[in-house]
């Protein structure tokens, strides 16, 4: 009935259910039902239960169920048409089985043509076959139905359950959920079992390539270990795979060892795994069995090979782009901290700090200052007392000041930085370099460099410097990485010294210079509240220009203007820098001079008094003649307050007017 090359290509359970089906038939045709009926519904239940199972297990009958089912058909039938009086109560589990894997409108018409068909021939007669008949379509609607529904369930709760693991594994943006890795590691793992499986092996391993040797990275022996030399590292050394049958007579060992292979080793596979131009590792595997691996071997382990660098070279890309989102994280995190500062010294501190926790190198900030270089913040190196250095290791930046200020930078790296452009300078090997990277000695030989120069609209406000006593000791992504920090890190500079502009623009008299009204009165006060704890003398002086109103009038209010810086740089030029000058109003000076008695006071007016009059300020190539009315008032020697002091100073400057002007009075403590 069936040809061999189809029990062949059946698969076991099919084979022994065609092979049952012929002892089957012959049964029916020695009519053994009749004689072992309860045998024979035992066997009818038995094939309806298998057809029944593999129609859930498939979801759906396949060609072969159908064959089964058709045979089954056929025996009824024939038994019936036979007046086989147990062929009745064989449709019934049959009837199960068919309705398992039959749409309803489909079965429930066979079943009653083959009853219809039958009847007329039934030795159960009418009224026996009608019940028989009814049972046997009536149990297979039910159990139809209620596998119909089963499945439904098992299928909804199999969707839900799929559901929650894609839920799992779903990955999602932080650096936390992303398990890439995890889930690569186990499908490398996988892959090693089916190599194991499809090459017959004792075990497949993969090796990868790790500080110059080999480290293990996969295998299917869970006791591997690694040993030295062997095969495995002589297939990485020729980049060539091999392959060997007799590894005893080869006198050659595996490289490594597990468990399973207490056995000796007898063949091996190896093979380098190659991605691109980069060897990433070896693959290998082992038998017990002398010539285990053939040609058709070791063309299966080349194909799992390609795939094993391919998973490898992923994951290289997987852990290279978890690095650098780590690297983002702390990028914005260290970046948001340096944006809420507004002393330029915070800013230096915190932006060192932040830049090593990008890159962990030694660190230093340079900003330009008036005439030279302020090292403003230095992280990452440590002082030595001792011998007045800088040394690598922990952070202190107290001891910063011995090296605060430098007046040129002048044949160091960190010269280039200030001399270049906005683009970041990294020398990943300055050995050679002739000239040194710092203007002081570290501690360290320095090996590479990075200096990111801090600029903004107006031009470079100082550099970002990082050292390390290794050569290549960043990356790519890391130097990207401390550019785009610096950027922020300049606006930050940028945004303080504007501030510090303004607060000196708010302090400050526009026309002269000198500090304005307001700040006099705050510095006076100051001071005031500053001598009850340090009682000494205080002097203040009043200037006025003499008949200035005469100097507009005759040479215009541009000219008049002109005196007036003229005049407050004569008065900044003879006071002391620790003394505050400010603009008191139109053409009046004042000047807050501390530590200084009232003879001390008056030897200075006198002195700028005599300035002012033997210099005639040149405007448009006049000589104007300038003169000036001082008066002075020392405290505690006149006066007791800061508004006595004043009004004193300004009774004396009365004095000087009255006294014919281009004159010093003194006050004097009234009666
Ligand atoms: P005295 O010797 O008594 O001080 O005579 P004076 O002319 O200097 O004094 P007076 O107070 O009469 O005149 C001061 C003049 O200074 C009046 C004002 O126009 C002028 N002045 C005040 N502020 C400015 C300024 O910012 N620029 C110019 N060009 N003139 C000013
Ligand atoms: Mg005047
Ligand atoms: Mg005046």
């Amino acid at each position: 009935m069936f040809r061999r090359p189809f029990l062949k290509k059946a698969a076991e359970p099919e084979k022994l259910l065609l092979a049952a089906l012929i002892p089957l038939g012959v049964g029916v045709y020695l009519h053994f039902p009749l004689s072992h009926p309860r045998l024979w519904f035992a066997a009818a239940l038995a094939i309806s239960g298998y057809f029944c199972f593999r129609s859930f297990y498939r979801r759906k009958g396949g060609p072969r169920e159908q064959a089964g089912l058709l045979v089954s058909l056929v025996v009824i039938s024939a038994g019936l048409s036979l007046s086989l009086r147990w062929t009745a109560y064989l449709s019934i589990p049959l009837a199960v089985g068919a309705a398992s894997f039959f749409d309803w409108q489909v079965f429930v018409p066979a079943w009653a043509a083959i009853f219809v068909f039958g009847a007329g021939n039934a030795v159960l007669g009418r009224q026996g076959a009608f019940p028989v008949i009814l049972f046997s379509i009536g149990s297979g609607a039910v159990s139809h139905f209620a596998l119909k529904r089963f499945k439904a369930l098992a299928a909804s709760l199999a969707e839900k359950v799929s559901r929650l693991d894609e839920q799992k594994t779903e990955p999602g943006l932080s650096t936390g959920d992303l398990d890439v890795l995890g889930a690569a590691e186990k499908e490398f793992s996988q892959a090693l079992l089916l190599a194991r499986e499809v090459l017959g092996a004792d075990s497949v391993s993969v090796f990868r390539v790790h500080e110059g040797d080999i480290a293990i990275k996969s295998s299917t022996a869970a006791d591997i270990k690694l040993g030295s030399g062997g095969l495995i590292r002589l297939c990485l050394r020729n980049g060539q795979p091999m392959c060997l049958g007799r590894m005893d007579q080869e006198k050659l060992s595996a490289g490594y060892g597990h468990g399973s292979g207490k056995k000796t080793v007898l063949s091996m596979m190896a093979a380098p795994l190659v991605l691109g131009n980069t060897v990433l590792g070896v693959a290998a595997c082992d038998s017990s069995r002398a010539g285990a691996f053939g040609r058709r071997h070791a063309s299966d382990f080349r194909r799992f090979c390609a795939f094993f660098a391919g998973m490898m070279g992923r994951e290289r890309v997987f852990a290279e782009m978890k690095r650098n989102l780590e690297g983002l994280e702390v990028f914005e995190e260290e970046s948001s901290k340096i944006l809420k500062h507004l002393a330029k010294e915070d800013i230096a501190r915190e932006g060192a700090l932040a830049a090593r926790k990008i890159a962990p190198l030694a660190t230093v900030i340079f900003l330009k200052s008036r005439d030279g270089y302020e090292l403003s913040a230095a992280a990452g190196f440590s002082f030595s007392a001792g011998t007045g250095r800088f040394l690598p290791g922990n952070d202190d930046t107290k001891r910063k000041k011995t090296f605060s200020f430098f007046k040129t930078l002048k044949g160091t790296l960190v010269a280039n930085a200030f001399a270049g452009g906005q683009e970041p300078i990294y020398i990943s090997d300055c050995r050679d370099y002739p000239v040194a990277a710092l203007p002081f000695d570290c501690g360290f030989q320095v090996r590479s460099v990075l200096l990111q120069p801090l600029a903004d609209e107006e031009g470079t406000l100082g550099v970002l410097g990082m050292f390390s006593d290794r050569t290549n000791s960043l990356s790519a992504h890391q130097i990207e990485l401390v550019k785009m920090f610096s950027s922020k890190l300049s606006f930050t500079f940028s945004r303080a010294m504007l501030h510090e502009k303004l607060a000196l623009l708010a302090v400050t008299d526009a026309l002269t210079g000198l500090f304005n009204r307001g700040y006099f009165e705050e510095a006076i006060s100051r001071e005031f509240k500053r001598l009850v704890r340090h009682p000494r003398a205080l002097s203040l002086l009043l200037i006025d220009i003499d008949h200035f109103k005469n100097i507009n009038d005759q040479f215009g209010h541009t000219a008049g203007d002109s005196v007036l810086k003229v005049v407050a740089s004569t008065i900044k030029k003879v006071m002391r820098d620790t003394d505050v000058v400010a603009r008191y109003g139109g053409e009046e000076f004042v000047a807050i001079l501390a530590d200084t008695d009232k003879p001390g006071a008056q030897n200075l007016a006198e002195r700028l008094r005599k300035t002012v009059f033997l210099n005639p300020v040149d405007i448009g190539g006049n000589a104007i003649n300038v003169t000036v009315s001082i008066g002075v008032a020392s405290y505690p020697r006149d006066a007791d307050s800061r508004e006595e002091l004043v009004e004193l100073a300004d009774k004396a400057l009365y004095s000087a007017k009255s006294g014919g002007r281009n004159k010093v009075c003194l006050a004097s403590r009234p009666a």
